[in-house]
């Protein structure tokens, strides 16, 4: 297989086949959907023989696939949703020396703008940025600034204090350019956070391709060292390293649980769409970074 022939980190070209996969001609918008329940089914994952990162295949038109993605589950978890953005927040907090109020966040990939409104109602000016459609016009219409686009698409002299990069590195085609252009976009000493699932993590290995992240949609598999080179690479440097948790409606976990437990065992009253728990498999990386001087 010689469909991507370089490593997204290191740039090693000797990449092996860990784990075949769909083809990546056979996609539709549908694949690429955030609450895609069909766990353990991914492209081709290529592992780089220098430095152990894991990634499939490019996607002809990738980005296509999410300007036109719908995926209306989502909104449904919207509440549960914005706990974990307060979360996330939250854990910049003790790293800002200034109040909230006088700094400039930006979320890439924002989404339907959750993590923005969470972000202004704690005082921050936060915008974002989205390049699916549907999603954007979502925030839009809820009075959201998030402009329809990626980073690219922000005026040239765009700059922020906070950068938040949730669940998006593992999407791209060129993580690290897309860590230096958050890099670019940071004032001196601004704080990137970056999430993304953790391929080394202990679910993950008890697991093993069957772990929820592995999905057509994630087409890199970082962990703590190929996490840490990549922003490396991008002049970034990492000043802490966390494992946030998620909040879940039990409705969800119970729909995500059929993928490894037969439906029956699961009695119906969990199914509810009213009790949400907060739930840490210690299976996401957030890493929060600055320019190296
Ligand atoms: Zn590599």
């Amino acid at each position: 297989m010689k469909a991507t022939n370089h490593c997204r980190v290191c740039g090693g070209t000797e990449l092996t086949v860990v784990k075949p996969g769909m083809a990546p001609s056979n996609l539709s918008p549908e694949n690429f959907a955030i609450t895609d329940p069909r766990y353990g089914q991914t492209l081709p994952i290529l592992a780089c023989n220098a430095c152990g990162f894991m990634q499939c295949p490019n996607v002809d038109g990738l980005l296509g696939f999410y300007q036109a993605l719908v995926d209306p589950a989502y909104e449904e978890g919207r509440p549960q949703r914005k706990m974990q953005a307060f979360g996330i927040l939250q854990h910049l907090m003790p790293l800002l020396d200034t109040p909230a109020g006088s700094l400039r966040l930006l979320d890439v990939g924002a989404g339907s703008g959750i993590l923005v409104e969470a972000a202004r109602e704690m005082g921050f000016a936060a915008q974002g940025v989205e390049p699916c459609r549907w999603l954007q016009e979502i925030a839009q219409k809820a009075g959201l600034p998030v402009l329809a686009g990626t980073i690219d698409d922000l005026p040239p002299d765009a700059r922020f204090d906070i950068i938040v990069l949730a669940d998006v590195i593992e999407h791209v085609e060129t993580p690290v350019q897309l860590l230096r252009a958050c890099a670019a976009r940071l004032s001196p000493q601004g704080l990137l956070a970056v999430l993304t699932p953790d391929c080394r993590s202990l679910a993950a290995r008890l697991l093993g391709w069957r772990w929820w992240h592995y999905r057509i949609a994630h087409i890199n598999y970082f962990d703590r060292h190929t996490l840490a080179a990549a922003l490396s690479a991008a002049d970034l440097e990492p000043v802490r390293t966390l494992r946030p948790g998620w909040r879940f409606t039990m409705q969800y976990l119970c729909e995500r649980l059929e993928a490894y437990v037969p439906k029956v065992l699961i009695p119906r009253f969990l199914y509810s769409k009213r009790i949400s728990i907060p739930l840490n498999l210690r299976d996401s990386l957030m890493v929060i970074a600055t320019k190296r001087p």
